[in-house]
């Protein structure tokens, strides 16, 4: 008879014990709490970019069978032991085991030639990570107490000096690491883990401090349930301190950054308090001028908006290589004129050889290039010019004529309200609050990214990819304006 007060026994994943490791309350609050969990907008991004991996993992063994989840996991059981009860040759992708309630599901299962089996869990990242040890520990205990002869355990991330050569040709686009020698003490150790994970979803929420383990290996999706009820710190905390110049004073025990005396700081951090403490922005025009003085005429105000797919789309290109689809350009003369440009590709085309021809046609070829974090454009520029050899010698000029104002900014403005960043979202309210990115549809590069996957998708419609291009284009414009303005203001120039 079923005995109704026995303790509930519930269930776990991988990625359950991946939570577990992380933070047990993580784990509780992922079962029992769910509605707590805040994702965060690229999530769905991620979340399709490592679906096109396993995807292209998958079609590199056609002749490899796909174990389905329909319609449930137990489907799934089954027909992993059908085949391997017929002996398949395998590859087979995601097969599915279960021990002591511990369900598995493997990536790629291979043949090896001495007839036992290889593992591989297909990860979108370009080298191996402290959590896919556990991840894969956890898939090796599983398969072994299932009775599966291992040879290897891999982890297969994407190798990132692959270059795509032909189209759809993804042969040595993954790189195995093998992990099966090294794991035994982990691989050991996994059944008193699941035991531990289990005696904490049974028992009642714990009670666990935040800490650095909210943030890594994931930023915790419970982060605003946690620490709801902290005290809210000081207005101005010593981590404003760029470059983790707060830690220091953290671990003497302050944490306001108005706790510490001008002689405690010097340089940048000095000038960010005095700044803080009085409420008056630092502001060295004189310097500002000095440093753009150089710049010659006219200007070309550029910045570019690039997607980097984990997946190469076009030839001659490498995993995560930075692919422009967009820029704008604010050209301005020494008389003050100033006329836009903008280039936009988001139909999913292959957008380099029209980006770079419109480059070459809208930016004299005597301009100054001037961007925010110049190394980012002049890679971009490098980039065009081998991917388009009979443009190289004007896109390589402009790399070269490309200047930056990031750093004048950091020398001579510094506003309280940056909160130690000088990124241009933080500091564009502090200059022309008028200018704000929350009234646009796109707000930052992420926005962008996310906008020109859903337009290039082939089953977007022509009014909302128009609606997309729209907002796009707002958003790219306002980076450039927002450069043009910044520097008038630094400069005290109207
Ligand atoms: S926010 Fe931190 S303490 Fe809270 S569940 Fe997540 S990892 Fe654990």
């Amino acid at each position: 008879m079923h005995d109704t007060n026995a303790p509930r026994r519930y269930g776990l994943s991988k990625s359950r014990i991946t939570s577990f490791e992380q933070c047990p309350k993580k784990l509780w609050l992922s079962v029992h709490r769910p509605e707590f969990a805040q994702h965060d907008e690229g999530a769905e991004m991620r979340f399709a970019g490592g679906n096109e991996v396993g995807e292209i993992a998958c079609a590199l063994h056609p002749q490899g069978v796909m174990v389905e989840a329909e319609p449930d996991l137990t489907a799934a059981l089954a027909a992993t032991t059908r085949l391997l009860g017929e002996g398949h040759p395998g590859p087979i992708f995601e097969a599915t085991f279960q021990h002591e309630g511990v369900l598995v599901r493997v990536d790629v299962l291979e043949r090896t030639e001495s007839n036992a089996w290889r593992a591989a869990e297909v990860k979108s990242s370009t080298g191996v990570k402290d959590y896919h040890r556990g991840d894969l520990a956890t898939q090796v205990w599983a398969l072994r107490e299932a009775g599966l002869e291992l040879e290897s355990a891999a982890i297969r991330h994407i190798d990132k000096t692959f270059e795509l050569t032909r189209a759809g040709d993804y042969a040595g686009l993954f790189t195995d690491v093998d992990l099966l020698d090294e794991l035994e003490d982990t691989i050991a150790g996994r059944a008193a883990l699941v035991e531990q994970a289990r005696a904490v979803l049974a028992g009642e929420e714990p009670e666990l401090e935040m800490g650095d383990h909210c943030s890594s290996p994931f930023e915790c999706e419970f982060a605003a349930y946690c620490g709801r009820d902290l005290p809210s710190g000081p207005k101005w905390p010593v981590t404003v301190l760029p470059r983790g110049g707060g830690k220091k004073w953290q671990t003497k025990g302050i944490e306001n950054l108005l706790d510490l005396s001008p002689d405690d700081l010097s340089g940048t951090n000095a000038q960010i308090l005095a700044a803080t403490r009085d409420g008056v922005p630092f502001h060295n025009a004189e310097g500002a001028r000095r440093e753009i003085a150089g710049w010659g005429w006219p200007r070309a105000w550029l910045d570019f908006e690039t997607i980097a797919p984990a997946v190469p789309r076009w030839i001659g290109t490498r995993p995560y290589q930075q692919i422009p689809f967009q820029f704008s350009l604010h050209l301005e003369q020494e008389d003050g004129t100033i006329t836009h440009h903008e280039f936009l590709s988001c139909d999913g085309s292959d957008p380099r050889r029209t980006c770079a021809e419109a480059l070459v046609e809208m930016i004299p070829s005597d301009a100054t290039i001037v961007a925010y974090y110049a190394p980012f454009e002049r890679r971009v520029l490098r980039d065009l010019a081998g991917w388009e050899p009979d443009l190289a010698e004007s896109l390589l000029a402009k790399a070269e004529a490309t200047v930056d104002l990031l750093p004048v900014t950091r020398n001579n403005w510094y506003h309280r309200d940056q909160r130690g960043s000088w990124s241009i979202k933080a500091v564009l309210p502090t200059i022309a609050p008028e200018l704000d990115y929350a009234t646009l549809e796109v707000k930052d590069g992420g926005n962008a990214q996310m906008a020109w996957h859903e337009a290039a998708d082939q089953a977007c419609s022509d009014a909302r990819r128009g609606a997309l291009s729209d907002a796009l284009r707002a958003y790219c414009a306002r980076d450039t304006w927002a450069m043009v303005t910044i520097a008038r203001a630094l400069e005290n120039r109207t």
